[in-house]
This record gives structure tokens, C-alpha cells and sequence, in this order.
């Protein structure tokens, strides 16, 4: 605005009120502005909708993020799988509780009842 403020003094001697002008360039380069807000927008709106297409390939992105660190070159470091071993006597993984509702079900009581 400063710039078109200097820029606009010299048109007085183009016959031109430079006040008048300095306020019809200066709502001209607020559209400009607006315009280019709204076709950003416009644009960000679409990208989202575009990825929005494909949710394999989010899912996997995802997926990515959490199980790794992600370096400084971009580069993604996968995070060790960690094997867990179950104890017999532990809560079985599937969630189970005994019947009576007192506590979960222990490994030997369900699923490795036949380990
Ligand atoms: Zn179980």
C-alpha cells in the first residue's frame, strides 16, 4: 500500500485527482487480495477431496506415522515389532471375563487352554 502511495503522486500530473486514485487502486488491490484468497481456498478444498478418494492410501500413511519415527530427511524409521509373549497365568488377549464377572479370564482359561 505504501509502494502504490509513492506511486500515486505522480498521476497529478496526469490530470488525475492522485486521492481519488490512491482509493479506487487501493480497493482494486483489496479484490485482487480477496480473489486470491478465495481461489486458494477453493483449491485446498479440492486437494482435501482428492485425498478424501483414496482412503487406502491414507490408511497407510497412518499407519506409517505411528509405527515410525520420522527423520529429518522425511525419512521414516520403522518402529521395532515387538513380539509379546503371553503368560499363561496372565488376562487372556481377547478380552474374556469369567462368567461370574469377578475378573478376566486367564490365558490357561481360554484361548490357551489347549497350549
Ligand atoms: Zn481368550
Amino acid at each position: 500500500m505504501s509502494e502504490l502511495r509513492q506511486g500515486v503522486g505522480l498521476r497529478a500530473y496526469a490530470q488525475v485527482n492522485p486521492v481519488d486514485e490512491y482509493k479506487k487502486e487501493g480497493f482494486d488491490m483489496f479484490e485482487a487480495m480477496i480473489n486470491g484468497i478465495k481461489e486458494e481456498v477453493v483449491r485446498r478444498i479440492f486437494t482435501v477431496r482428492v485425498k478424501k478418494e483414496n482412503p487406502i492410501e491414507r490408511r497407510s500413511v497412518a499407519k506409517t506415522a505411528v509405527a515410525g519415527n520420522v527423520g529429518g530427511d522425511g525419512s521414516v524409521k520403522r518402529a521395532p515389532v515387538r513380539k509379546q509373549k503371553i503368560g499363561r497365568n496372565d488376562p487372556c488377549p481377547c478380552g474374556a471375563w469369567k462368567a461370574d464377572g469377578s475378573r478376566p479370564l486367564k490365558y490357561k482359561e481360554c484361548h490357551g487352554r489347549n497350549a
